[in-house]
């Protein structure tokens, strides 16, 4: 006797009427037409069934803060580190932790079920790490929750930054941050980059600095990220995120850089919403995108997985909780809309932020977590295109979310008809 079985599933990979039996909370077999009874049975024909989503990159202590103290007016990425400087003194626990489980609340509703969230080091009190902690341990039946320790005001640059970070680490944060294009200077940066690298290699625990999130083409961090990366040891633990200067660097330059950042093996993590939208503010027109080289990148053979970042807070007014809306940007920005493009835009929200944050057991294969979703779409094109309803999500084998359907009732010229919003019309029998 099963836990569960989904009926007739399409899967990522273009499979389609397969069967997934579960016990135990893992994925016991994978194929068409299991046999064997089940305690719950979901009928998932014509729907895709994934692996839940993974956020790599998010700021969960800055999360559904907007309005505090005050709107950013010019939207630039400068005027949100500095609200967020008004706001830090003023944050208190209860407060962090509340706003972060309403935002749990939403991300499984949107299946999403792994987040890798950076916390602000900044100020000595480390209230922010405190509630992080605390709501890494409360929401865990629902939520993979990685904590990076951040220095959003500077690792040297703020008064506190290096033994701030330090005891950050001391509490349980799991990752080292950084911030290097931030730093005083180009020198400071590379120093902290450096420093940073070794704290990681003493404690053995992996990288994850936000690098060169700024449009000056001279902001070569993530060179010096990655060779420190190779000198201490750390290949394909050490995640670069935004690296947004690689939009505007020299090309030359840039096919020097790509090798390198391959022999070290770095996890790239854009956030396309967020760098289309802070990205070029400087700029008349033409305006640069300044999102990171995504198809590049992804053609040397390096992992690129996709972050949120923000969602209603200092940075980012808009947001939802929705990958496939990170998915569908990423689509625009990187003009990758070929239909492999697209499916390796869906892995990247998927497999590649997997192998980013080191999840085990994350797949479709027996033995995997059955953490699943089941959408209101035929496939992932369709899913990347709807953004639809998720219907089921499962963690360890237990729906844990449902929405009902999305379906739209009309009636044109007295001649009633109706719109399932998961099917696709070129399908449509
Ligand atoms: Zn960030």
């Amino acid at each position: 006797m099963f836990d569960l079985i989904i009926k007739n599933a399409n899967l990522p990979d273009g499979r389609k009427g397969i069967d997934i039996a579960v016990s135990a909370g893992k994925i016991a077999a994978i194929e068409a037409n299991i046999a064997g009874e089940a305690r719950e049975t979901i009928d998932a024909t014509n729907r895709l069934v994934s692996t839940s989503f993974i956020d790599p990159h998010f700021h969960m202590d800055a999360t559904l803060s907007l309005g505090l103290p005050r709107m950013n007016v010019s939207g630039t990425l400068l005027e949100g580190i500095a609200l967020w400087g008004e706001l830090r003194p003023q944050l208190t626990k209860e407060a962090l932790v509340e706003r972060a489980l309403a935002y749990c609340d939403l991300a499984v509703s949107q299946g999403l079920l792994h987040i890798r969230t950076h916390v602000d080091t900044s100020d000595p009190r480390l209230v922010t790490a405190e509630a992080m902690l605390e709501v890494k341990e409360r929401v865990a039946p629902y939520i993979d929750l990685q904590l990076v320790a951040f220095p959003q005001d500077g690792y040297y640059r703020a008064a506190d930054g290096v033994k701030s970070l330090e005891r950050a680490l001391d509490m349980g944060v799991d990752i080292v941050g950084g911030i290097p294009h931030f730093e005083r200077t180009m020198q400071d940066g590379a120093a902290s980059v450096e420093a940073l690298c070794r704290i990681a290699a003493d404690r053995g625990l992996p990288v994850d600095m936000h690098c060169d999130e700024t449009d000056d083409p001279m902001s070569r961090h993530i060179e010096t990220l990655s060779a420190q990366t190779v000198r201490f040891g750390l290949q394909g633990r050490v995640a670069g995120s935004h690296l947004t200067s690689m939009h505007s660097m020299d090309n030359y330059y840039v096919s020097k850089l790509i090798t390198l950042m391959a022999e070290a093996q770095i996890n790239v993590i854009p956030n396309p919403l967020i760098n289309i939208m802070l990205q070029g503010r400087h700029d008349t027109y033409p305006k640069r995108r300044g999102m990171t080289r995504v198809r590049e990148l992804m053609s040397a053979g390096l992992n690129v997985s996709f972050g949120h970042d923000c969602v209603m807070d200092p940075w980012y007014s808009m947001g939802s909780g929705d990958m496939l809306e990170v998915g569908h940007m990423a689509i625009h920005v990187a003009q990758m809309s070929g239909v492999e493009d697209k499916k390796k835009i869906f892995d990247a929200l998927t497999v590649n932020s997997a192998k980013t944050m080191g999840l085990e057991n994350y797949g479709l294969s027996v033995g995997c977590n059955a953490d699943l979703l089941m959408l209101q779409a035929e496939d992932v094109l369709e899913a990347l295109r709807l953004k639809p309803t998720r219907l089921a999500v499962i963690r360890r084998g237990k729906v844990i979310a449902r929405t009902e359907p999305k379906i739209s009732h009309l009636v044109l010229d007295g001649r009633p008809g109706q719109i399932d919003a998961g099917r696709n019309p070129t399908t449509r029998g």
